[in-house]
């Protein structure tokens, strides 16, 4: 992971130790949607939040996991749709998984 040039960054770039778990737990990168990272700038109680492909989170935005899972939805619901219009392509469509019942289930792990 690259470390931000601590040059470059004002303090405004900093969160707190706190505040910072807190948003990496429910933000990714705004641009790549990759996971965020904490750096902690020694002799300092603030930290960094980055990327490490595009930098501070201050620069790169960050999007909330919520919203990145809801697109990953759309894209695979649209994905499944032009597949399946494109008849020469069907065979990449998955078919649908078979549901078994519970207790088929069990008895196939042997309780
Ligand atoms: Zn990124």
């Amino acid at each position: 992971m690259s470390i931000p040039d601590l040059e470059l960054l004002s303090e405004e770039d900093t969160f707190s130790q706190w505040d910072a778990e807190r948003v990496i737990e429910k933000y990714v990168c705004g641009v790549c949607w990759g996971e965020l990272a904490i750096v902690y700038i020694p002799g300092d109680n603030r930290v960094f939040i980055v990327c490490p492909e595009h930098g501070t989170v201050c620069l790169a935005g960050r999007v909330t996991r919520n919203t990145v899972s809801i697109a990953y939805e759309m894209a695979s619901i649209r994905y499944k749709e032009a597949i399946k219009n494109i008849s020469e392509w069907a065979c990449l469509v998955p078919p649908p998984r078979e549901r078994k019942p519970v207790g088929k289930n069990l008895a196939e792990l042997g309780f």
